[in-house]
């Protein structure tokens, strides 16, 4: 990585010709809020020499022709909510901020398709689609602050993928910036496409290792008239995540289904200051269902009320949309207002074995004595287990974080799980990614990234390491 050449005066000015003196920042006030994403403990922040933000991509391509001419890395940047230090440029040189890349383009209706900038926040997609009685289903916690750009980088998942996918699947195209510095758009308003390889669902999730992505097609659907909101609440973990197969097997296709344990619920609760209910011993599951035919829906609720209650749930309640999410969606600031250092495991396994997972970081939990906190996307098999540090030293935190990594992961791998489910690898799970990915899936992915940006001058030392 050392051969990476620093930002000098000539570069600074270079940087400044193609998008203005003003959009060029290496005041060190400037360049804090863009040393670290969300991820909070100090050995995953650096400050970058220069933050640079362009507005079209043609000011893109000029910068990373630059970068390679005189080797310094480009790091691309959305709104920093990353879990994975991959917005953080620990090798120096530029940070590249999309967020003057504000605008959504075009939404076109007969073809429905959005077309928008990098920088456009997920929420205002959103609107922009509802506005039009149009609906976009990507839905990460996040989206009051993330961007669409890194929506896509990080193949972004949430709270409707159970029945619409994730980020991906919204993906109808893309322009980028390669690493080399050309522009090429990559699928487009197609309904199917099979000419040749897919290049835009492998930029999808590449977490800007493979290219800047500078305009997204994005894909819309009528916006279903109505949604509904259930929470149901069991005395264990177990009884809780036992219901989720239930429900998934009962004919019923869910927007969402997502688990809180009890610990969550009552971090929350404190964090939020506002009573949850039954969170004395309540475990949480959160189910949402939308479509057009209300009386449908109306029995979809019924049917999964009698299977909760029959299954050993306390109750079903019908809930408040707003504090029944603000509640879920508060699981990460919670734990962070708890224990400032803490770990964010985004383990993902075949939904079938979401119980064995759950069960096991219990174990874990109680063998190293360490709180853990889970809060699932239980539908997709995606758990967020947060290994808090709390009060303890932190040499022994360093110690211990490593052993309890390796066993949950060890115990994943061999339910054919993975890493990382929607969050990515980043800076900070690439060790993890050397030790468990499977070594020709490495070796294949090495050998794209090395192809594709021969001087590793795209967000260097992401994902793999080359
Ligand atoms: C409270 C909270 C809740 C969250 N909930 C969810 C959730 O439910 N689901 C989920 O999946 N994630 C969630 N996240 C994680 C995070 O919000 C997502 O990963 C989000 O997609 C990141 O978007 P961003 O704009 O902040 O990207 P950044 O953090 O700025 O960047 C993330 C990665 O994408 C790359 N990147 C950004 N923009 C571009 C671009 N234009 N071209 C190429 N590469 C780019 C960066 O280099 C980096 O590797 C949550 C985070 C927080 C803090």
């Amino acid at each position: 990585m050392s051969k990476y050449k620093s930002v000098n005066t000539a570069i600074i000015n270079e940087l400044k010709s193609i998008v203005g003196e003003k959009y060029v920042w290496t005041d060190p006030d400037k360049l804090e809020p863009y040393s670290h994403d969300e991820v909070m403990e100090s050995k995953y922040k650096k400050t970058p020499e220069v933050v640079v933000l362009p507005r079209t991509a043609e000011e893109i391509s000029k910068i990373v022709k630059l970068a390679n001419q005189e080797l310094i890395p480009v790091v691309p940047r959305g709104a920093g909510t990353g879990l994975a230090c991959g917005a953080v440029a620990f090798y120096g040189g530029i940070i590249l901020s999309t967020e003057r890349m504000n605008q959504i383009l075009e939404i076109d209706e007969q073809n429905l398709i959005m077309v928008t900038e990098p920088g456009v926040r997920t929420v205002e997609v959103q609107k922009a689609a509802n506005d039009k009685g149009l609906f976009y289903a990507g839905d990460p916690c996040s989206g009051d602050s993330s961007f669409i750009g890194g929506n896509i980088a990080t193949n972004a998942g949430g709270n409707k993928a159970v029945k619409y996918g994730t980020t991906r699947q919204q993906v109808a195209g893309i322009e980028i910036v390669t690493p080399e510095g050309d522009i090429v758009t990559l699928g487009g308003k197609l309904k199917k496409d099979s000419t040749g390889y897919c290049l835009t669902q492998l930029i999808a999730g590449s977490e800007g290792t493979l290219g800047i992505i500078t305009k997204a097609y994005l894909k819309l659907s009528p916006l279903p008239k109505h949604e509904m909101h259930l929470l149901a609440i069991f005395p264990s973990a177990e009884s809780a995540i036992n219901i989720v197969p239930k429900i998934m097997h009962s004919g019923i296709i869910p927007t969402c289904v997502e688990f809180m344990d009890n610990k969550s619920v009552r971090c929350c609760e404190e964090f939020l200051e506002e009573k949850l209910p039954r969170s004395e011993s309540g475990h949480y599951i959160i189910i949402t269902i939308d479509g057009d035919n209300e009386t449908v829906l109306e029995d979809q609720c019924v049917l999964i009320d009698e299977l909760c209650t029959t299954n050993g749930g306390y109750e079903v309640l019908v809930a408040d949309p707003n504090k029944i999410w603000k509640a879920r969606k508060s699981f990460a600031e919670a734990d962070r207002a708890r224990s400032l250092i803490l770990s964010a495991e985004d383990i993902v396994v075949p939904p079938s074995k979401i119980t064995d997972i759950i069960k096991k970081i219990d174990d874990i939990s109680k063998k190293y004595d360490v709180r853990i906190h889970c809060a699932a996307h239980a539908a997709d098999g995606n758990v967020h287990a947060e290994i808090l540090k709390e009060n303890m030293d932190i040499e022994q935190w360093n110690k211990l974080l490593p052993l309890i990594q390796h066993e949950i992961y060890q115990y994943v791998y061999s339910l054919g799980g993975k890493l990382s489910g929607e969050h990515g690898i980043g800076y900070k799970r690439l060790d993890l990614m050397e030790e468990f990915a499977n070594p020709v899936e490495l070796k294949m992915m090495k050998a794209i990234k090395r192809a594709l940006d021969p001087n590793n001058i795209m967000n260097p030392g992401k994902i793999v390491k080359v």
